[in-house]
């Protein structure tokens, strides 16, 4: 029974690795190899007659038969790792024991491919890939070509040097939009396109591609007077050569420092350019290490700890063909639920059609899901297995699954729309829409009873929402006097609402929350925007030609106009603007970005406009100030690269008061 366990996790693991270290294509997620890979240790250490050299446990990796053999001088490891707090804690616990308290160094696990950089007289001579630790491929000329690896140290010494070539993220992105473009394979995270563009046999196609290189291990070998007797110098070292080392490097006295670093960087990670599965810990001493020593595949010396996965797999049960506010139809997978970044996902963004058939995914076909901070949970890929190709092609629907009108593409853009617009659940996601937390912030109201005052004829439009009587509640299913109070409580308390939410609420094309902020802030109230003519729109910051355009056409429809009236007539009239409590911030702009720790952006925003200063949806070379919260998204790097002021949360309410 334990034997078949062991073969069984044996024969997956060793199938894994194929894909992931020979054929840079992995068909299961880095999570289920590792959870795979921990039973097989744990089995093994209760069955230790059962252990094989031949088993994945025993061995590092893997060479492929692409490149020419090259034996290693120094072995090259693995690392042992866990996804829990409190194993750091017992391995930190047992140094301490046997060598008392060390000093730990804290590095970001760099997901990409391991490196061995020979150096002689300060001369790069060879690059290797890890390969299976002693033996790997000699991709020297592949090398040469990526920027962050000197031809010539600053010192002429011999040493060798390991570190992870990787991609950055926004190449990543730019490589796989240009082969998509050119209709070639798409690469599933930048470690595979980096593995990929890195064993190409063409250096040329290497040096086309966006490649770096952190480094993190040195190996003096010859030349250097006093070397480095810890491992944080030895890194200070490599810089001092010429080396890329990553910045976020911190030294810590004990692993409950070492655990802050890894929750502060589980967090920030999103933040980075590159990718980073996780924390390596490694101790400090040159002497500790040496006497502490290796297994046979991970130093005992240093152990990784892996942030809980972004990406996983499951089973595509459906896809649900859900009809927006404007008629597009979104395809959504229906999945196996799942655990992934601390929540369980069972439906995830397939974006549109289009997206279905570069993905070809059918329904039953094992897919990779992916969460990164704040972005709902996305289908990747999908995994072309003996099973996928016996699945049906998946076909876009060509009626609506609503009204059943047929479905047409609009000039421009990949969406099926249903341009019916008596179409129930076209309908029904505009009051949904109009009720939502951006828009009019009708909070007590919730998809499945505006399906019934649908379906009871109660209400066909938003408008109808201001109609409703405390009796039309009482009649929906299980609906009693408080609630029905409470709903028709909270669509009266919306009806002066700010100018701002109801515009958003009019779901004017191409403008959201933040047009919709900037336009009532700069022409205050709802007359003032209906009369503005394209010229006036198209001069408000962030609202180009199109959108002034979209705007203008909005108010010049006889349905909106009447629907405005009507509004009007039942109480409905945004409140008048508020008066700035100071012009301290006049002529400023402001674009907020990551989350605030002791405001939400959309009252930093208010306060903004309260002093006088404005706040934008885009970084641009007239943005005065970019304040940067936690998990800052890509905002951040454009304004560092055009030069705009940034301020950390506390800065800006130093400059709030
Ligand atoms: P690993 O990636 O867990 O850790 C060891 C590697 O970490 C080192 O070889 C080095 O390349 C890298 N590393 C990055 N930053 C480092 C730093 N600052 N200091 C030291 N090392 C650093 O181990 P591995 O043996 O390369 O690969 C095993 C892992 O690869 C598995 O845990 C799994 O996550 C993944 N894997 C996945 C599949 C799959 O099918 N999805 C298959 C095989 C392996």
């Amino acid at each position: 029974m334990v034997l078949d366990r062991i073969n069984f996790l044996k024969d997956a693991i060793n199938k894994a690795n194929y894909k992931y270290y020979v054929e840079d294509n992995p068909d299961i997620s880095d999570y289920e190899y590792d959870t795979m890979f921990a039973e097989l240790k744990e089995l093994e250490k209760e069955n230790p007659l059962f252990i094989t050299p031949d088993s994945p446990t025993q061995r590092v990796g893997s060479v492929s038969e692409k490149f020419f053999p090259y034996k290693h001088k120094y072995r090259l490891y693995s690392l042992d790792n866990t996804y829990e707090y409190e194993d750091l804690e017992d391995w930190y616990k047992k140094i301490v024991k046997e060598y008392g308290p060390q000093e730990l160094v804290c590095e970001l696990k760099i997901d990409g491919l391991a490196m061995a950089l020979t150096y002689e007289k300060g001369v790069f001579v060879r690059g290797v890939t890890r390969g299976d630790g002693i033996t790997g491929e000699d991709i020297t000329n592949n090398l040469k070509t990526i920027k962050a690896i000197p031809l010539k140290l600053f010192e002429p010494i011999d040493i060798e040097v390991r570190g992870e070539v990787y991609m950055p993220k926004d190449s990543f992105e730019k490589l796989n939009q240009e082969n998509l473009k050119n209709g070639d394979k798409l690469f599933a995270n930048p470690r595979n396109a980096a593995a990929g563009s890195i064993r190409q046999l063409d250096s040329s196609v290497t040096a086309k591609r966006d490649l770096s290189m952190f480094c993190y291990t040195a190996i003096f070998t010859g030349g250097v007077k006093n070397p480095p007797n810890n491992h944080y110098d030895s890194l200070m070292y490599l810089k001092k050569l010429g080396f890329k080392v990553n910045p976020n490097i911190r030294l810590c006295k004990n692993a409950s420092e070492a655990i802050d670093y890894c929750k502060e960087w589980d967090e920030k990670r999103f933040s980075l350019n590159y990718a980073t599965d996780g924390v390596v810990i490694k101790v400090n001493n040159f002497g500790v290490q040496q006497e502490m020593g290796f297994t046979s595949r991970a130093p005992k010396w240093a152990t990784a700890f892996k942030f809980p996965p972004e990406e996983v797999t499951t089973k595509l049960l459906s896809i649900e063909e859900s009809v927006g506010k404007t008629g597009a139809i979104t395809p959504i997978a229906i999945l196996d639920p799942v655990q992934l970044g601390g929540s369980t996902v069972a439906r995830a963004s397939l974006h549109n059609f289009d997206e279905v058939g570069r993905l070809d995914v059918r329904i039953g076909d094992r897919v990779y899901i992916k969460k990164a901070a704040e972005i709902i949970p996305k289908v990747v890929k999908v995994i072309e297995d003996e099973n996928h190709y016996n699945l049906p092609v998946y076909v876009p629907p060509k009626n609506c699954p609503s009204c059943g009108d047929e479905l047409h593409i609009h000039d421009g853009e990949v969406n099926l729309y249903c341009d019916n617009p008596d179409c129930p659940a076209k309908r029904c996601a505009k009051i949904e829409y109009w009720v939502s937390k951006d828009a009019m912030d009708i909070d007590k109201i919730g998809p499945s009873i505006i399906e019934q005052l649908y379906n009871k004829h109660f209400v066909k439009t938003p408008v109808d929402l201001y109609k409703l009587t405390m009796q039309d509640f009482m009649q929906l299913d299980l609906v009693k006097e408080k609630s029905a109070f409470n709903m028709y409580n909270s669509i009266q308390n919306s009806k002066n609402n700010s100018l701002a939410r109801l515009l958003t609420a009019f779901t004017i094309r191409n403008v959201g929350k933040e047009t919709a902020n900037v336009l009532a802030g700069e022409f205050g109230t709802l007359d003032n925007i209906m009369n503005a003519s394209v010229d006036d729109l198209s001069k408000v910051e962030g609202v180009g030609e199109i959108i002034a355009a979209d705007i203008y056409e909005y108010f010049r429809k006889s349905e909106n106009v009447d629907m405005i009236s009507e509004l009007r007539a039942l109480g409905v009239e945004p409140a008048p603007p508020v008066q700035n409590l100071s012009d301290e911030l006049k002529g400023k702009t402001f674009v907020l970005t990551g989350t605030l720790k002791n405001m939400t952006r959309d009252e930093a925003s208010e306060k903004i406009k309260l002093m006088g200063g404005k706040t934008s949806s885009s970084v641009s070379k007239n943005t005065s100030f970019v304040v940067a919260g936690e998990n800052p998204g890509s905002k951040l790097d454009k304004a560092e690269k055009l030069g705009v002021i940034i301020l950390t949360e506390d800065d800006f309410l130093k400059m709030i008061g």
